[in-house]
Order: structure tokens, then C-alpha cells, then sequence
């Protein structure tokens, strides 16, 4: 029972395992590698299997880095079903979508730039493959079994990361040689709001487990809500000026409208206009709202006093263009949210271009930002910054609220990690090198797991032995 380490071995994206076990190949995940001079290449090489013998592919979640190649592989062959819930086939849908997109548009560019080098800048799919995907999904809800074939079975469990994530638990081999493989996929920081905790899982033999913030704590998030309380109230009260919020439209969008209203709720924030300036996250947040049976109970009981009338911000959503390039003529006393999280495209970067030379202007920053994005460069307090071909001078104050994350720290993993009854053995993927080794060394002495190691890109690992291994060990 091999499993190969594909993607998001030593780093973040490109998530992509290969299980095999008695005569069935199974994929879980089929994402996107993102950011680095060579993902556009990596997301182009050969497969390292045919995708027409792949039975089944199990989906975590919709982030693209998990996702975003799965048209690619069906357009190469691939037949058989994707397993994932249903709001992540829903999310899914919409952001491949956006994604066929944004390779065409980018492609156009190229194109009409003359650059050499087609085969890097291509489509990997378009519209028809995500269509021709579209009739490959299996929707299975969080708790219940599903048979693979071969005896394998898969149930999923609340990942608490993003609407819809789960975390994998697959039964595989049969007699002597039945196991349990879990696959946490990405994990959620436990505590925060409209999503659910991770689900705690307490029985595997071997477990394939992320590492993003391995080596590292988030700031506490009562702290980040009293920055972000003291942040409008500066810039709308005494600055009588915008507060601008990159954000990335799936997840924290709904996690800031989330906080607006709380806060507002709480009378810690007066009844302000928030304009929410992004197609895809107006599509996601409606995603959200129709799937109200997986919010946690903070989430509904906000939405039980929104019924009762409560203050409330103003809320608006903007879909067309006219509506987003007339905000240019607010001056004052609105909060917009718009995406790329990362300020690199989206709508968000008209409003930088407008607003960034006001000292009037804040700009919270809630989210990861890349080396080489937009939102780095602010970050870093750069004096003037590019956008649209003109250097922008900063004036804004330009604000980092710390706590708000999709991804469990390391404390928070190493707690989710206790609940295991018997060590199992433990691969760490989605990590760099550094956070990964972090996390592992405190695997080994916090928890006393004897079998733990960080994957490497194309490793391949027998499971059945593995699983002898953390048997006899415990
Ligand atoms: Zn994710």
C-alpha cells in the first residue's frame, strides 16, 4: 500500500497525494503550486501516473492550491468520481471557474505582448473542462462512510478551515493488513467564528498532517478585534476618512462581515457603511449563507438577532463596475472590502490607486502577504508603490492586524495532534522546510511520537509497514 508524496512536500501549495491499496489509486487533492518562478512550469509537467487509472479522487477543500488542477486532470483522461462535501463542490465550481478565467485573461495578455515561451502561458484548461468536471462530483456530507471498492471506505470530518473542509479518514486493505490513513488536509484555528472547530479524530495508524504555521502562534484574536475596533474608529471619527481592507474573497471576507456585525451588535463599533467590492466573494458569501446547518453557534446566534432586528452595519454589495469605480467619490466614512487579498489584482487596487496618496486613508492588512505582492510592499512601509504603471506615494496609515487566520498555529496543531489515542505514523506536508521541522521536533519531544517525519517532494512510503511500526511501538 504505497502513498507518494506529489505536491505541497516542503511547501505550501500544489497539494497532491497518490494512495494505492489493493489495486485502487486514489488522489487526494489535485492542487495548484502558486507563487515561485516555477509553478507555471510545474503546473504544466507530466502527471507521474495516467490519470485514466486514477479510480477516485478525494477532495479536501476548495482553495486552489487543492483544487485548481483538477479540470487539467480530467481533461487528460481522468474518468472516475471526485469525492468532496457539498458547499466545497459548490465553492469548487465557482473557483475554478474564476480560475479558467484568469489563465484566458492572462493568456490574452501574452498573446497580444507577443511573449514567447506559449507552453508556459497556455490555459492548463478552460470553461469545458470545469463543465466536464462538474458531472465527476460526488457529494458526501461530514460523518457518514462511503465504500471505494476493493474494501477501501472514506468518511470526512469538519477540518473547521474553510465552508466545507474536511479532514480524511480512509480505510484501507483488508485481513492483517486493514489500516487507517487520516489526512488532516488544512486545519482550522480552533475559536474562530461562523466555522465549526477541527474535528477531533482519535484513531489512525498513519497520518498525513499540514504544517503551515508549524514553527509559530498567531496573535491572540481578542487583541486583533480591539486593533481593528480602535483602527475604524480612528479613520471614520477623527480622520474622516475610508478604511480600505484587502481580503481574500473566500473565508475572510465572510469572517470580517462576521466581525462587523458583532462587533456592531456589541455597540463596540457604530453602524457603519461597509461595501463589499468583489463578484467572487458576494458569490461565496452567498454560498455561506445557504449552508447555515454548518455554522458554529456563535455564528447562529448572530444570525438569530440579525431576525430581531439588532444594529447592524450597512451592508452593501457591489457587483457591477459603475457601482465600484463610484466609490471614488466617497471621501470619508466607509469601510470597503475588496479583493485580491494580496492587492496584486481585483478591484481592490482601483481603490489603492485612489485612496493610498490620502493621509485620510487606512489600510488593514488581515491576511498573508507574499514576497514580491502589492500587499508585501505596503506592509514594508515602501514610500511610493506601482500600480497601473504609476508610482503611488503612501500616505494612508497602513495597519497589520496579526490574528486572524484560516490555519491552526502550533499550538493549536499540537493540540489537535493530542487527541490521538496511540501515535500514529506521522508525515508533515504543507510546511516550509523550516515550520515543518518545527513542528516535528515538537511532535518528538512534547507528544513522544516515535515515527514522525517532514514528506519530501515525490517520496514515496509504504503504508502497511508503517502502520507495523506504530503498532509495535505503542
Ligand atoms: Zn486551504
Amino acid at each position: 500500500m504505497p502513498l507518494t508524496f506529489l505536491g505541497a512536500a516542503g511547501e505550501v501549495t500544489g497539494s497532491r497525494h497518490l494512495v494505492e491499496a489493493a489495486g485502487l489509486r486514489l488522489l487526494v487533492d489535485c492542487g495548484l503550486f502558486q507563487g515561485g518562478r516555477d509553478a507555471a512550469a510545474r503546473n504544466r509537467e507530466p502527471w507521474g501516473f495516467s490519470p485514466r487509472d486514477i479510480d477516485a479522487v478525494v477532495l479536501t477543500h476548495a482553495h486552489l492550491d487543492h483544487s485548481g488542477l483538477l479540470p487539467r486532470l480530467v481533461r487528460d483522461g481522468f474518468r472516475g468520481r471526485v469525492h468532496a462535501t457539498p458547499a466545497t463542490i459548490e465553492l469548487a465550481d465557482l473557483m475554478l471557474r474564476d480560475s479558467a478565467h484568469l489563465m484566458a485573461a492572462e493568456a490574452a495578455r501574452h498573446e497580444r505582448h507577443g511573449r514567447r515561451e506559449r507552453e508556459l502561458w497556455e490555459p492548463v484548461y478552460g470553461f469545458a473542462d470545469v463543465d466536464a468536471l462538474r458531472e465527476r462530483f460526488a457529494p458526501l456530507g461530514y460523518g457518514d462512510w462511503r465504500e471505494l471498492g476493493g474494501g477501501a471506505r472514506l468518511r470526512f470530518q469538519d477540518a473547521g478551515h474553510i465552508l466545507g473542509s474536511a479532514i480524511v479518514e480512509l480505510d484501507l486493505g483488508a485481513g492483517r493488513d486493514r489500516l487507517r490513513l487520516v489526512l488532516s488536509g488544512d486545519l482550522g484555528q480552533p475559536g474562530r467564528p461562523i466555522l465549526r472547530d477541527p474535528a477531533r479524530i482519535e484513531s489512525a495508524d498513519a497520518l498525513v498532517v499540514e504544517s503551515t504555521y508549524g514553527d509559530r502562534n498567531h496573535k491572540p484574536l481578542a487583541a486583533t478585534l480591539d486593533e481593528l475596533v480602535a483602527a475604524v474608529d480612528r479613520t471614520l471619527r477623527t480622520k474622516h476618512g475610508n478604511v480600505l481592507v484587502p481580503a481574500f474573497a473566500v473565508g475572510r471576507t465572510q469572517e470580517l462581515l462576521y466581525w462587523f456585525e458583532r462587533l456592531t451588535l456589541e455597540g463596540r463599533l457604530p453602524e457603519v457603511d461597509v461595501f463589499v467590492d468583489s463578484p467572487l466573494a458576494i458569490e461565496v458569501t452567498e454560498i455561506t449563507r445557504r449552508h447555515v446547518e454548518l455554522f458554529d453557534e456563535d455564528a447562529r446566534v448572530l444570525w438569530a438577532a440579525r431576525r430581531r432586528g439588532a444594529p447592524r452595519p450597512r451592508i452593501r454589495f457591489l457587483r457591477s463596475v459603475a457601482e465600484s469605480s463610484a466609490l471614488n467619490r466617497i471621501e470619508g466614512g466607509a469601510v470597503i472590502l475588496a479583493a485580491s487579498g494580496m492587492c496584486d489584482g481585483g478591484r481592490i487596487k482601483h481603490h489603492l490607486r485612489h485612496h493610498l496618496a490620502s493621509e485620510r486613508t487606512t489600510v488593514l492588512i488581515t491576511g498573508y502577504q507574499a514576497q514580491g505582492t502589492l500587499g508585501r510592499r505596503l506592509v514594508n512601509g515602501d514610500p511610493f508603490v506601482p500600480i497601473f504603471g504609476a508610482q503611488v506615494p503612501v500616505r494612508a496609515e497602513i495597519i497589520t492586524l496579526g490574528g486572524f487566520s484560516a490555519h491552526a498555529d502550533q499550538a493549536a496543531l499540537l493540540d489537535w495532534l493530542g487527541g490521538f489515542r496511540q501515535p500514529p505514523h506521522t508525515w508533515l506536508v504543507h510546511g516550509e522546510g523550516r515550520a515543518s521541522q518545527a513542528l516535528c521536533e515538537r511532535i518528538r519531544v512534547d507528544l513522544h511520537w516515535p515515527h514522525c517525519s517532514v514528506a519530501a517532494r515525490g517520496e514515496r512510503v509504504e503504508l502497511a509497514a508503517a502502520a507495523a511500526d506504530a503498532a509495535s511501538a505503542s
